[in-house]
């Protein structure tokens, strides 16, 4: 419970808890105290008080201002100095801390409580000018910068100037008389600015001070940082008041910052910098290079020894890697911060997974530890850091599919193909993309393209290839003819260098070093436990050998949906397919079909080699025809010439076959109803696979989707067709294979009849991408472009596409799962649209109980940690 009217908490009352109340910094500091640490006494003017300086017109309130001079009359007594007496003086720092640590607001004030009367005792009573000076000095300048909101370049100049004139290389190399001169001149510099003296009285300077820290609270960059985390505005900051101690009293004192491990690997091992003879952030201000903390154990063995000992103490404590402040005075260590260390992805994983290891945390626990989105660094392809500081972008487009590329540019698919192939690395640039372009995605090592959102085909594609793509990028120009592109004035020719970040976005002229990714190790190890937890299922989107061997090392427990189209895309095939599309007679379409046949059945024998056993989805032909013709006058005539038909004649099959709205048009299912023999062909191909692996000890059983069904009749139809080509087949063969026969739940009609169809269905797999499409009537290929209004004017608060819309989308496949369940109680249910792959959705999936999601083959870790951690979370309700 929180005391309404105590604004102060000594340090010895506070605890690690009280973070919304102290901050973090206070309560951390608090529980260092508690622990028996030695942390410099001092208090705490809490977050409630921030609030009451806002209401009270950014003034602290007078009964506020007693009670923090009470609590120093308490300071004095445990530190047995006093504040303001020139005798025995207490110094102070002043430190904002938020609930959660906030760059961008108030800096530090130390060596608060000093003026001209105590400089003078203080130097009579340790003797040493250079210290009092010094730290009058900082005192000066952090007064100014931080509650006058003066620049400190006016000082800072004057201190360089000063140094040059006396060829000093460091601030080392400044004495006491030097530090006395400079002071008096920082004086004058604050007189000159402020117009009045600096404020002699110490307890002016301190409600000043801590003023300062709250109106700091409300500057333009600390509501900046707000926002883009999510940090409410209401909670304020609390600060924290501490008896100085001084790193810059001599040799024999300094002060450092360290962390528990290291922050960049993992590695279990104390990681950091310190300065003698300093004070303050020295450190991480550049202004003396800080030796590495390992010298420190040659340095001074025993204090080394005594900080190494408490950093195992925290981070056994707060069971985290903890990133720590300390000083020493005089030979004797002062712990003057700790809290949780920020890190990169691996090292974040690699420390969930130690501190599980070494029995500190649960198996839990390090699952939780780590956020899905996270694993996403460790993906994909990276810029080799070193390298990639070296260049700057020029120009930027949408973040489409992430991980890093480069290579040479080329400006149609049939060109990075050929490069490809004769070894070079290619990024295929396209105006935009079309399934024409797969085969080309599929050589290139990523994708640019002028047009297009995040869920335009380059997009999806690209993320579901594991290819990485900047889309609608819309400052290029791409100049077909001379075959270059141009962004303002820099002109890049085909096969010129470029390189791309599909994680920031970001287009860099030239090559820049790479590095792969690689499930292994700690990574590898982590997902064991993720496995082990999570109780749903995670396959992949894989459509050819490569996407399943890909899957299959990622660690994917089947293929939830393998789209066949894209297998007819391919040299040889797409001949014979635009023969059976453009032919006249079911003849002619049998022949051509039967070319692609044996074609088909190698495809799927090889997915099933590389699942080994492992379930494989395949969905049948799903998108409309006219995405296979040719759209070039010259590719029309010369595929007329090789079907031995008029180029008349073939561009008026592809006029007949253009649709107003393809995407509801002719395709699915419909297209099988029309054309039953490419239901037949596919049968054929899948089926005659399965006898073949089994031939060769695989265990496979079978899985048929067909594609956006909506009517019992459409189900029934298709499904009858498959189960007499297959019952035949097998008879034939005398094997007895059983296999199933599902539909994708993506057309509302469908989720409303559910019941109906799970009486003939297998299995359930929802298609939510297209289920997202029509429920919203949004088309996904354009949607993006009046989307961001509706981010903007709070319409919708994220991407349909891309986070399952719960209480529209979720509600129609609850109700699928509802009424096939109670149908079919062995109805296998899964799915299989983009969201399978998103954090936030595959928790929705898994609360109402899939059996598993599907998606593509990088995403697949991520959806299984994403699936563990929200059976961990569903276990702790219960
Ligand atoms: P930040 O949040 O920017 O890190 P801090 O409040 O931690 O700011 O202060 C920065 C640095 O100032 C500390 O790391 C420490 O070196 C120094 N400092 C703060 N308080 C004291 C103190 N009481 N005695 C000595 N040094 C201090
Ligand atoms: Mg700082
Ligand atoms: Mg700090």
């Amino acid at each position: 419970m929180i005391i309404v009217d105590k604004y102060v908490y000594l340090f010895k009352d506070g605890n690690k808890d009280m973070a919304s109340v102290l901050g973090g910094k206070g309560a951390n500091l608090a529980e260092m105290m508690s622990l028996g640490l030695p942390v410099p006494n001092g208090f705490t003017v809490s977050t409630l008080a921030c609030q009451k300086y806002y209401e009270n017109n950014k003034t602290l309130p007078q009964d506020i201002i007693e009670e923090i001079y009470k609590t120093i009359e308490n300071l004095e007594k445990e530190t047995k100095k006093q504040f303001g007496n020139k005798n025995n003086p207490l110094l102070v720092s002043v430190r904002s801390g938020a609930r959660v640590s906030m760059p961008g607001m108030m800096d530090t004030i130390l060596n608060l409580g000093l003026n001209d009367d105590i400089a003078k005792s203080l130097l009579v009573k340790t003797k040493n000018k250079r210290f009092v000076y010094d730290s009058y000095r900082r005192l000066i300048l952090m007064y100014a910068d931080v509650v006058k909101g003066y620049e400190r370049n006016m000082f800072e100049r004057f201190l360089d100037d000063y140094k040059q004139k006396l060829n000093y290389q460091s601030d080392l190399d400044l004495d006491g008389d030097d530090m006395e001169f400079i002071t008096k001149h920082f004086k004058e510099i604050y007189k000159s600015m402020a117009g009045d003296d600096f404020p002699s009285d110490p307890r002016e300077q301190l409600i000043n001070a801590i003023g300062a820290v709250f109106k700091s609270w409300n500057n333009e960059r600390a509501i900046y940082y707000r926002k883009l985390n999510n940090i409410p505005s209401e909670w304020g900051t609390a600060v924290n008041v501490q008896e100085m101690v001084y790193g810059n009293i001599g040799t024999n004192s300094g002060t450092g910052v360290a962390f528990t491990r290291n922050p960049a690997t993992g590695e279990n091992k104390l990681f950091g910098e310190y300065l003698m003879n300093a004070q303050g952030e020295d450190v991480v201000a550049g202004i003396r290079t800080p030796e590495n903390i390992d010298k420190l154990k040659t340095d001074m063995p025993l204090i080394y020894e005594e900080f190494s000992d408490i950093a195992k103490k925290l981070e056994s404590h707060y069971k985290d890697m903890q990133d720590m402040e300390f000083t020493i005075e005089n030979g004797k260590l002062y712990m003057l911060q700790t809290r949780s260390g920020k890190r990169t992805s691996k090292a974040c994983v690699k420390i969930a997974l130690d501190l599980y290891k070494e029995k500190m945390i649960t198996k839990e626990d390090a699952i939780m530890r780590v956020e899905p989105e996270r694993l996403e660094d460790l993906l994909h392809k990276s810029f080799r850091i070193e390298d990639l500081k070296e260049h700057t972008p020029i120009t930027k487009g949408l973040a489409a599919s992430p991980g890093a590329a480069t290579g040479a540019i080329y400006f149609d698919a049939i060109s990075a193909i050929k490069h490809h192939k004769d070894g070079e690395k290619v990024i295929l640039v396209r105006l935009e993309t079309s399934p024409e372009d797969i085969e080309g995605m599929h050589h290139a090592e990523g994708v640019l393209t002028v047009r297009g959102g995040m869920t335009s085909h380059a997009a999806v594609v690209a993320r579901g290839m594991g290819v990485c793509c900047v889309s609608g990028c819309s400052d290029i120009i791409i100049d077909e003819e001379s075959k270059c592109l141009k962004i303002g004035n820099i002109t890049v020719r085909e096969g010129e260098q470029l390189s791309l970040d599909g994680t920031t976005g970001n287009v860099y002229l030239g090559s820049i070093t790479l590095e792969p990714p690689v499930i292994s190790g700690d990574f590898k190890e982590f997902m064991q436990l993720v496995s082990s937890v999570k109780t749903m299922g995670v396959r992949a989107n894989a459509d050819n050998a490569h996407d399943a061997k890909m899957a299959y090392d990622f660690g994917a427990e089947g293929i939830g949906l393998c789209r066949t189209e894209h297998m007819f895309f391919e040299k040889e095939r797409i001949f014979h397919f635009r023969q059976m599309i453009l032919a006249d007679t079911l003849e002619e379409r049998e022949k051509a079909l039967n070319y692609i046949l044996p074609y088909q059945e190698n495809d799927f024998l090889s997915l099933y080699k590389i699942m080994a056993g492992k379930p494989v989805v395949v969905r049948y032909l799903d998108p409309p025809l006219h995405e296979f013709l040719p759209k070039e006058e010259s590719e029309i005539t010369s595929l007329a010439k090789s079907l031995n038909k008029s180029t008349e004649d073939i561009i008026e099959k592809i006029a007949s076959l253009k649709e107003f709205n393809p995407m509801m048009g002719h395709r699915g299912c419909r297209l099988l109803i029309t054309y039953p023999e490419i239901c037949v062909m596919q049968t054929k191909a899948l089926i005659g696979a399965a006898i073949k692996a089994i031939g060769e000890g695989i265990k496979v059983t079978p899985e048929i989707m067909i594609p956006l069904v909506g009517s019992i009749n459409e189900f029934t139809y298709l499904k009858d067709i498959v189960t007499k080509t297959a019952d035949a087949m097998l008879k034939e063969a005398n094997l007895k294979i059983k296999y199933l026969v599902g539909t994708m739940i993506e057309v509302p009609r469908a989720t409303l009849i559910a019941d109906e169809i799970a009486k003939h269905a297998d299995f359930f797999s929802f298609g939510t991408n297209d289920l997202t499409q029509m429920t919203f009537g949004f088309s996904r290929d354009d949607a993006g472009k009046f989307l961001k209004d509706y981010y903007a004017k709070g319409i919708l608060s994220s991407d349909p596409f891309k986070i399952i819309d719960e209480v529209g989308v979720g509600s129609l496949v609850k109700l699928a799962i509802d009424k096939g369940t109670s149908m079919n109680p062995f109805l296998s249910l899964g799915v299989c649209g983009e969201h399978g792959g998103d954090p936030k959705s595959v928790t929705f999936f898994n609360e109402i109980g899939l059996d598993y999601v599907s998606c593509s083959p990088y995403r697949v870790p991520i959806a299984a940690l994403a699936a563990a951690r929200s059976a961990i979370k569903s276990c702790d309700r219960k």
